[in-house]
């Protein structure tokens, strides 16, 4: 029989799909939808919240997705926002950027919200930063790190501009501090590379591989049919080590895991851009500014503009 220190650790978030069990340490999820909970009772924060904190990136890939305009959030700020959204029901936070690493305070303000809050906290990042000093700030601090590598090798030095070698480097010292994923922008470059990617991600213990076929967002020209032809194939085929994993956004038929299918988009995930707008997703238009309004202030106003 399982400890019940074990069930110490579950964060219950109970909304319109039932009630749901989360465990940030060991990403254990438990969804209970027989159970009809009172609207009165349904959390009042998305499942999970991204967080832009900054546009800049010391990288300059061709299909970048970020906004291009200096614009970066006060960590300080980030923190009372989360401390809204973790009491309101909120799962888990993903900082991204830009580059969050280059944030001045980002080590300090992943420790605040491990520390201060019951939120998973995770990150997307190329990883060429991940020193052992950074590192060491962040051990026990973050419960996923996301690694953006599009390919092995020539391919990815030709889409990253950095050396291979020192990313591999990288990984082999994260896994020592935190689990990681390999997240892949599938396009007509780096669809070749997908077998590699997933030796290279087997070979240094990464926990997931997420595949994201490229939008027509940003910089980023789409995938093409092709491409998305020969995912469906590679995908039909894979029976590598690392878990597969594919983004809902650009799946086009491909099979996706999302339990919360019922539940409006709203409320499962929001996103603060580095100007501090709440949106709907990174890739909404619009979107309201939380300016001196709360955190939770301000997602009521944007979950009423997607309820009209
Ligand atoms: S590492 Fe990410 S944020 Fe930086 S330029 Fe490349 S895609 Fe954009």
């Amino acid at each position: 029989m399982a400890s019940p220190v074990a069930f110490r650790r579950l964060k219950i978030r109970r909304d319109r799909v039932g009630v749901h069990a989360f465990d940030r340490a060991t990403g254990l999820n438990l969804l209970v939808d027989e159970v009809a909970v009172p609207e009165r009772e349904w959390a009042a924060a998305p499942r999970h919240l991204a967080v832009a904190l900054t546009n800049a990136c010391d990288l300059h890939c061709p299909f970048c997705y970020a906004n291009k305009h200096r614009a970066a959030l006060d960590p300080a700020r980030v923190l009372g926002w989360l401390r809204e959204a973790d009491a309101a029901g909120c799962l888990g936070v993903g900082f991204g950027g830009g580059e969050p690493t280059t944030v001045r305070g980002f080590a300090e303000l992943c420790r605040a919200v491990a520390n201060e809050t019951a939120l998973a906290v995770s990150f997307t990042t190329h990883g060429h930063r991940l020193s052992e000093d950074l590192l060491s700030q962040l051990a026990g601090s973050v419960h996923m790190v996301r690694v953006s590598i599009d390919g092995v090798g020539k391919t990815y030095e030709r889409l990253r501009g950095r050396p291979f070698d020192a990313l591999v480097d990288r990984l082999n010292m994260l896994r020592h501090v935190a689990p990681f994923g390999v997240n892949v922008v599938v396009n007509d470059h780096t669809i070749g590379e997908l077998d590699a990617v997933a030796e290279l991600g087997a070979r240094v213990g990464a926990a997931e591989l997420l595949l994201l076929p490229e939008l027509r967002f940003g910089a980023g020209t789409g995938a093409t049919a092709r491409t998305l032809a020969a995912l469906r194939a590679w995908v039909d085929a894979y029976n590598g080590e690392v878990r597969l994993a594919i983004s809902q956004e650009g799946a086009d038929g491909l099979p996706v895991a999302e339990p919360f299918r019922s539940q409006p988009l709203i409320e499962r995930y929001a996103h603060i851009d580095a100007d501090g707008v709440l949106r709907r997703s990174s890739f909404a238009a619009g979107g309201v500014a939380i300016g001196e309004r709360t955190f939770l202030a301000t997602y009521q106003l944007l979950a009423g503009e997607e309820a009209e």
